[in-house]
């Protein structure tokens, strides 16, 4: 039976875990939460007590944890030092390039095996199993990396070496929040016009206006019955998250000299609304603002 790590069981990664367990792993499961913890043991994962207890002895470590800083301490301070040698080291956490090359460089250089591998998908695609991942990773050790992945994915991807996960999953939610702010403005726009905002989506989501936002992940309550515009934009992608990202996406662009405007302007959108109270709602509430009115 394959052992497996698992550090990080919020949100996303407590549903990662279970599909872990479920596939008949055997999962040492860790969080700085009791109640994600207790969840974790609830969904057949067994307790550990701190980081290094769960890689002792690990086959396979997964961390799934909120952002850079935390992603380079638990592994210089906890990871690197306790886990064996032949441990595959997977980081799924959405964190800058740098960090994750950092990671990467200094996993490497004590004799491991590493891959960055964000993820796209919700957490309902988490409890689900059917997260899209994209790795960054030596060619060499890819077919490791989504084997270990597999409990978990719907679809996986080499994005290329170390880092290149990380990029793929900023250039994608750069698009994703750039074309959610475009979909709000044209249903707010509809409504001004006195077009009844559902049958725009109606036409548009058959015309050259469709896209994932419009179709998949409609911010207008009705069209689509699964997103959280039908239940007051509560659960899915926090727009703090989106934010997140897409400062990343920003920092990325300043220091690799890409001009990236339109991205410029979602994130100055998405901290706007955030600033307004938008911050734990899903991204997609961002419709609210664009049509002058409240968030909470
Ligand atoms: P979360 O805040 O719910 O979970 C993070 C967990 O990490 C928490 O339970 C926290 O207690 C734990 N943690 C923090 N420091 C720790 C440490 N030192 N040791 C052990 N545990 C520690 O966040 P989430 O929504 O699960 O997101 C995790 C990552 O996935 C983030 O990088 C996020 O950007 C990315 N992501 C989230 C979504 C989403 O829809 N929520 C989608 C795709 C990617």
């Amino acid at each position: 039976m394959t052992r497996v790590a698992f550090i990080g069981l919020g949100n996303m990664g407590g549903g990662m875990a279970a599909n872990q367990a479920k596939a008949g792993r055997e999962v040492a499961a860790f969080d700085l939460s009791a109640a994600a913890m207790e969840k974790a043991v609830a969904a057949g994962c067994e307790a550990a007590g701190s980081v290094a207890a769960a890689v002792a002895g690990a086959e396979v470590v997964i961390t799934m944890l909120p952002a850079g800083p935390h992603v380079r301490s638990v592994y210089a301070e906890n990871i690197l030092p306790h886990a064996p040698k032949s441990a595959l080291l997977i980081d799924c956490s959405t964190i800058d390039v740098d960090s994750a090359r950092a990671v990467a460089g200094e996993a490497k250089a004590a004799g491991f095996r590493f891959a960055d591998a964000p993820v796209s998908g919700g957490t309902a695609a988490a409890e689900a199993g059917t997260l899209a991942f994209m790795a960054g990773c030596d060619a060499a050790d890819y077919p490791a990396v989504e084997a270990a992945l597999a409990p978990m994915s719907r679809v996986t991807f080499r994005a290329g070496d170390h880092g290149a996960g990380q990029a793929a999953k900023i250039c994608n939610n750069m698009v994703l929040g750039i074309s959610m702010i475009g979909v709000c403005e044209a249903l707010a726009l509809a409504e001004k016009l006195g077009l009844d905002p559902v049958t725009f989506h109606e036409i548009s989501s058959q015309s050259s206006g469709q896209c994932w936002s419009l179709t998949s992940y409609c911010p207008w309550p009705g069209p689509v019955p699964a997103a959280p515009s039908n239940r007051d934009y509560e659960g899915g992608f926090a727009t703090a998250m989106m934010l997140k990202d897409l400062k990343l996406a920003q920092e990325a662009a300043a220091r690799s000299g890409a001009a990236t405007p339109l991205g410029a302007t979602a994130e100055g959108l998405y901290a706007l609304f955030d600033r307004l109270g938008g911050g734990p709602k899903d991204f997609s509430a961002i419709l609210e603002m664009l049509r002058g009115r409240s968030v909470a």
